[in-house]
């Protein structure tokens, strides 16, 4: 049974207090200059200059700059060769699963006085948030063994109703919309943080959900 929950407040000056991650994007994207966006490329590795660094992609071609922030993932290659050492260890397993997906807002009879609401309950927790043009985004953590799935249960919806059919409105009414959805379910996993000294011109700490 859920519970406490969180509830954030559509700012009121805002038509919507969030976006989603393809939308923010798009609107980084078409701030940049033309051209300055190249898709499609493998970073490989890089190297220190006097005044920078340069890094090399696999298919051979090079480009220079004042610093490189490696935002290439949980399995991040610049990570990886920092300084040149191998630190591409394992991740950690954060104790926990994620199921996520969206649903219309129009389905569920929402509060429209908040944009983010999350409800917790022993071991797990539910929460929902408007990404905009209607969407919202659900997501639902439990402390499970890594690696599971939701075959035995007949799939990640069936999964969810076993764990959160009793929570507080309006989770169960958001769980009856989803039969038509995709639901995507992963373990989530951290990093330990680099030594800040050691990122002086490199790469920054991704996070997983409850840091962020
Ligand atoms: C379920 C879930 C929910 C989350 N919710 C939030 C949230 O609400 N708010 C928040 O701030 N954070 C959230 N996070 C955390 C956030 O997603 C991560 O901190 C963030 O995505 C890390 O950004 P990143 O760019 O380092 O890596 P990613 O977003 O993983 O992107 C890595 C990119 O690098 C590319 N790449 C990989 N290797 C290479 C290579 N060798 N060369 C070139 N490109 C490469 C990949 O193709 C990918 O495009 C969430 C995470 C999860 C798992």
């Amino acid at each position: 049974m859920a519970s406490i929950f969180i509830l954030q407040p559509s700012p009121p000056s805002l038509k919507r207090g969030s976006l989603g991650r393809g939308e923010l994007q798009q609107i980084l994207y078409e701030a940049l200059p033309p051209e300055i966006v190249r898709t499609g490329m493998t970073f490989e590795k890089f190297e220190e200059t006097e005044d920078g660094v340069r890094v090399y992609f696999q298919d051979g071609s090079t480009t220079t700059g004042d610093i490189l922030v490696g935002a290439d993932g949980l399995y991040s290659q610049v990570r990886a060769s920092l300084e040149g050492k191998e630190r591409l260890e394992q991740p950690i397993y954060s104790g926990m699963c994620c199921w996520r997906g969206f649903f219309n807002a129009s389905t569920v009879p929402l509060n429209q006085e908040y944009s983010w609401i999350e409800f917790w309950g022993q071991g797990n927790r539910f929460g929902y948030f408007d990404v905009g043009k209607g969407q919202f985004s659900f997501y639902g953590f439990s402390n499970t063994e890594q690696g599971g799935n939701d075959d035995s249960v007949g799939g990640s919806l069936n999964a969810l109703k076993q764990i959160f059919s009793d929570y507080a409105e309006p989770v169960p009414s958001i769980l009856k919309v989803l039969e038509n959805e995709n639901i995507y379910r992963d373990d989530i996993f951290d990093r330990q943080p680099l030594d800040n000294r050691r990122c002086n011109k490199f790469s920054v700490h991704q996070k997983c959900p409850q840091c962020s």
